[in-house]
């Protein structure tokens, strides 16, 4: 309710105060702010706003529709988790949402994401004797073995255990594919299409609630300093204590001010050291799938292959 009243206050006033008109609204799901916008009309009836939705939502979307399709499931007595191999458990939940987030981040089009995100389920429910790489991506390099194999015109067969997360078909698929068509509905994933998240609006968030908690009472001016000191860091770094004191006529001190540009060079360190370790544990992951490639090959051709000082 709240988050409606606020959207009508920002939209009804955007245009006087700041010359400017919002013609799309990041959703997480909840339609209210979007349909109450769309039934006002700010700005007439000739500039439509769409809604997009936030990446991290709908790929939890995933992950929360399996996990409730286990538990319907299991209330009628058919389970589909459990143990082993081609279950729904726990872990190919994670693994689904995990591809699901990652067809939609990975690919442009809305077409291509729904191909990716197919090819992650019907990936899983092949087998040796019924392969169904059919949305798999062709061509020598493509990461689906099958469709490698083809790509380098070598015959594919036996390699069953490169299915990293098998899905039983003849358990799964009645249940998986009304979720699935719901999951690949081209109308939610066209409004992915332009890879936005609510990521900026929470982090803000997330500094004004570290100065005044929303889970405790606080006075308005409390409160008018969270948001005026968050919104003034947040956008101009070290340099906020001026603003604040200029806009709240707080005395702001020396140490004040060298506390911040402490913090900021601080947040900077960190954040080039979190890119370096992200970036060696790319690299250590590269290695490892090519090491591991390179003993499966070792095995399928029965022996090392020759390496110099071997032999
Ligand atoms: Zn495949």
């Amino acid at each position: 309710m709240m988050e409606v009243e606020a959207a009508v206050e920002l939209w009804g006033r955007s245009v006087a105060r700041n010359k400017l008109r919002y013609t799309v609204v990041v959703s997480d799901g909840d339609s209210k702010a979007f349909n109450k916008l769309s039934q006002i009309q700010p700005y007439g009836p000739d500039v439509p706003i769409d809604k997009e939705d936030c990446l991290n939502h709908v790929g939890k979307r995933c992950g929360t529709a399996l996990r409730n399709l286990v538990a319907d499931c299991s209330k009628k007595g058919v389970t589909l988790g459990g143990r082993g191999r081609g279950r729904l458990t726990a872990d190919a939940v994670r693994k689904l949402q995990i591809y699901y987030s990652r067809a939609i981040r990975q690919n442009k089009t809305a077409e291509d994401m729904k191909r990716a995100i197919l090819a992650s389920l019907f990936h899983g429910y092949s087998t040796d004797n019924m392969p169904q790489h059919q949305y798999c991506p062709p061509g020598p390099d493509s990461r689906c073995f099958f469709k490698r194999s083809i790509g380098n015109h070598l015959y594919p067969t036996g390699r069953i255990k490169w299915v990293y997360t098998p899905l039983d078909f003849d358990l799964l698929h009645k249940h998986l594919e009304p979720l699935y068509q719901r999951l690949t509905n081209l109308d939610l994933l066209w409004r992915c299409e332009r890879k936005v998240t609510q990521n900026p609006s929470e982090s803000f968030h997330h500094s004004v609630w570290s100065r005044c908690s929303k889970k405790n009472l606080h006075s308005l001016k409390r409160v008018h300093f969270a948001v005026i000191s968050a919104a003034a860091e947040y956008n101009r770094g070290p340099a906020a204590a001026s603003t604040v004191k200029n806009v709240l006529g707080f005395q702001v001190g020396e140490d004040a001010s060298r506390l911040g540009h402490a913090r900021m060079q601080k947040r900077v360190e960190r954040s080039i050291l979190q890119q370096q370790q992200k970036q060696n544990r790319r690299r250590a992951k590269r290695a490892e799938a090519k090491e591991k490639a390179r003993k499966e090959k070792e095995a399928e051709e029965g022996g090392p292959a020759y390496q110099a000082g071997m032999f």
